[in-house]
């Protein structure tokens, strides 16, 4: 029986919109192609802009949706002069992970044999590993919230044991799916700076705790100010890392420089219920209308969308499908043909997309 799944799609801002085109374009081919499932896409309302006509940011009808949904695909949302009264950015993203607990940002680095990367890769080494970064608390726990007075201005740090179980566990589940593949040696690195806080202490004692439940895996730890060292002098090292709300924030944009930029880092932010699938980087107002913003970091999101509902719904054709999108959109990276101005070349953002059309 042909399964259906219902996609939520927000458009976003900015560029969102045009990175969106060819991504839904692409999606649709590749379920039209296939009589294991098909795909229903449904855009619903929601951004800066909406909120500078409507004074709602995320309206409660799209919330709604969203959970309805088998699985949420957002552009990229904000607008630096679109603020609440706090001067404050709308981040309907940010609303989003809170409201349905998506609580793991993974956030996928792989560096082909292409020109982009900045790293001189030695031979017989290859980046590929993944930054799972907690994305409901951490340092972002009083987002909104924080104390400012004249005098002082306090955010606070919040880990809790419940979050971060299930954060470990999610991380050594895809360890493992990773070895199973051939893709890593089955390595999960907890990054923290628990050598001077006592709250790292807590969130390392329970991740060896979770460590024991999966005894075919090495778990192991890291300093994040190392880890900044390490991503750059031999990245080819990591499989998994897993780390805080605030310290992912800022490495996965490490991450992304290595693969050469925002404009090919994907990203996902997934709970026990729902997940959100959207590019790492912003809505790129400098450069929004002009038909050249890069598609690729969205498509490769749409990618890992399809993966993560194949096996969700034991779906294998969905998942194959998945993998089939992320290697289209790597071999038009590595042949360093048809990039867009952000990659040093001239294509536009719908040559970019045909181009991983074709090479499908
Ligand atoms: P940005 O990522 O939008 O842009 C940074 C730089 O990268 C710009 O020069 C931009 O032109 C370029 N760039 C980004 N994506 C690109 C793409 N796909 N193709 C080509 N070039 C690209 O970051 P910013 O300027 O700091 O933020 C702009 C807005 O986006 C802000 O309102 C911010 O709050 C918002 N934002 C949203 C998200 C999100 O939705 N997840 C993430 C970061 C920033």
């Amino acid at each position: 029986m042909t399964r259906n799944l219902d996609i939520a799609v927000f458009e976003g801002d900015g560029i969102g919109p045009e990175i969106m085109a060819p991504t839904l374009a692409i999606l649709r081919k590749i379920a039209e192609a296939n009589g294991d499932y098909t795909l229903t896409f449904t855009a619903h309302p929601a951004g800066a802009a909406h909120y500078a006509k409507t004074g709602d940011s995320l309206p409660k009808s799209s919330l709604d949706a969203a959970g309805a949904a088998d699985a949420i695909l957002l552009s990229a949302m904000g607008l630096p002069d679109v603020r609440y009264a706090d001067g404050t950015e709308i981040s309907p993203q940010i609303d989003l992970r809170k409201a349905f607990n998506l609580f793991a940002g993974v956030r996928p680095v792989r560096v082909g044999p292409g020109p982009l990367s900045p790293l001189k890769i030695p031979q017989g080494r290859e980046i590929d590993f993944v930054l799972i970064r907690e994305s409901t608390e951490g340092l972002f726990h009083t987002q909104g919230t924080g104390t400012v007075t004249d005098d002082y201005a306090e955010e606070t740090l919040r880990i809790t044991r419940e979050v971060s179980e299930k954060l470990f566990r999610f991380a050594f589940a895809l360890a493992r799916d990773r070895k199973a593949q051939g893709r890593g040696p089955g390595r999960v690195t907890c990054v923290d700076k628990a050598n001077v806080f006592r709250a790292f202490a807590y969130f390392r004692g329970i991740f060896d705790e979770e460590a024991k439940a999966f005894p075919d895996l090495i778990a192991d730890h890291a300093y994040v100010d190392a880890t900044a060292l390490w991503m750059v002098q031999k990245p080819w090292d990591f499989d998994v890392m897993v780390t805080e709300n605030m310290f992912g924030d800022i490495l996965s944009d490490l991450g992304a420089g290595l693969m050469g930029g925002l404009g090919v880092a994907p990203s996902a932010d997934i709970g026990l219920d729902q997940a959100v699938f959207q590019p790492c980087h912003g809505s790129a107002p400098d450069i929004a209308g002009q038909g050249k913003a890069n598609p690729l970091a969205m498509i490769l999101s749409g990618a890992m969308m399809l993966e993560w509902l194949g096996l969700r719904h034991d779906i294998a054709a969905l998942a194959a499908d998945g993998q089939r999108l992320r290697t289209a959109v790597e071999s038009v990276i590595d042949a360093g043909q048809i990039l867009t101005a952000d990659l040093g070349g001239t294509a536009s953002t719908q040559q970019a997309g045909d181009a991983v059309l074709a090479a499908l």
